[in-house]
């Protein structure tokens, strides 16, 4: 089996509300997304199929295909739309990333010929995605920054060990990174609301437990965590899923991009 994907971009304005909630309901739970005038966003769209190859083209399918039949439905019913106003499912359903997915998965899914939806993933801006696969489950992806020093030095490996292991990394000063960090929850949309997980509620969590613990400071001389333990990505992944899951109980997954080249995924003790 071969995986493709297609990426596509499109405008849309929405505004999270019920009608039948008082305006202080609303703002309590939905922020300043409530404004019934609405706000927009340049979504980022990516759809991946996958199917076997044939083997006298060396395709799986022309993805000019694929992109006409997404483009198709994109501009008829998202681009450049109100979404609460204009497009019948979202007159119903509150146009949350987490139901625009299940929109797209449901509206494209079998529209591919010989080949299988397999995943859609919708940025709505460079710090929150959504993605979904054949199961109902669907996972939001919110991102974080922090800036932290850190020295990768082992109590349990000799001087000469960690050198030989960590380079530079072992400077006794410590070095430093931006760190960019990927909370995933995974569920299914709350059937009035859309959501997974209250964005607002995460940040809140991530913010007390993970950026006012690491943010500007330096991990084996600042932190508890990482007094005895060796701060590489691996063990800050895992800390970090450490002390998120206990407050997040939908948690899928934690993304740690050390720098722009190192990233790291932890998927929590029990899928090990
Ligand atoms: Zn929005
Ligand atoms: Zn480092």
């Amino acid at each position: 089996m071969i995986y493709l994907s297609r990426k596509m971009y499109f405008s849309a304005a929405h505004s999270y509300r019920i009608d039948e909630w008082s305006e202080e309901k609303n703002q309590i739970v939905f922020g300043p997304c409530s404004n019934s005038h609405g706000h927009g966003h340049d979504y980022t769209l990516e759809v991946m199929v996958k199917g076997k190859l044939n083997d006298k083209s060396g395709i799986v399918v022309n993805i000019t295909d694929i992109d006409m039949v997404v483009k198709t439905f994109v501009q008829k019913e998202l681009d450049g739309k109100f979404l609460n106003k204009e497009n019948p499912y979202f007159k119903k359903n509150i146009p949350t990333t987490e139901n625009i997915v299940m929109y797209l998965w449901d509206s494209l899914d079998g529209k591919f010929g010989s080949c299988t939806l397999h995943k859609i993933r919708l940025h709505e801006n460079d710090f929150l995605f959504s993605e979904k696969e054949a199961s109902t489950m669907v996972r939001l992806t919110r991102k974080y920054h922090f800036s932290t020093a850190h020295r990768l030095h082992s109590e349990q490996l000799s001087e000469e060990e960690n050198l030989a292991i960590f380079g530079k990394c072992n400077n006794p000063y410590g070095h430093g990174h931006n760190y960019y960090l990927e909370v995933t929850v995974s569920g299914e949309p709350d059937p009035v609301t859309g959501m997974i997980a209250n964005i607002a509620d995460i940040d809140r969590i991530v913010d007390q437990e993970i950026i006012k613990k690491f943010d500007h400071k330096h991990l084996n001389l600042d932190t508890q965590e990482f007094k005895d333990l060796n701060p590489t990505s691996e063990n800050v992944a895992i800390v970090i899923w450490d002390l998120l899951s206990p407050k997040l109980p939908n948690l899928y997954k934690i993304g740690l991009y050390e720098t722009e080249k190192n990233y790291f995924e932890y998927y929590g003790p029990e899928k090990e």
